[in-house]
């Protein structure tokens, strides 16, 4: 009984389809919005006023995936341009 009690709270928490997101938050050089139901965590561009990237309860992982993600774009337009010009 309780074990099933616990398996259906996890999945409540689970399916939390994180509809309601707070406000934008600045920490440092980054902005993130909060997940009012669970409290998870995503990166929010102020430029486009977009969430983007993935989920996590953590904002060091998601400062670590926005680091790499910045490099990686950074490589694409690089190449992207030596494609262009040639
Ligand atoms: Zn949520």
């Amino acid at each position: 009984m309780a074990t099933s009690f616990a398996g259906a709270a996890v999945f409540v928490f689970r399916g939390c389809w994180h509809r309601k997101m707070s406000w934008p938050v600045r920490a440092q050089d980054y902005s993130y919005q909060v997940c009012m139901g669970c409290g998870i965590k995503r990166l929010f561009d102020e430029k486009s006023f977009r969430s983007y990237g993935p989920y996590s309860y953590e904002l060091d992982r998601l400062m670590a995936w926005e680091r790499g993600h910045r490099l990686k774009a950074h490589s694409q337009a690089a190449d992207s341009s030596e494609r262009s010009a040639s």
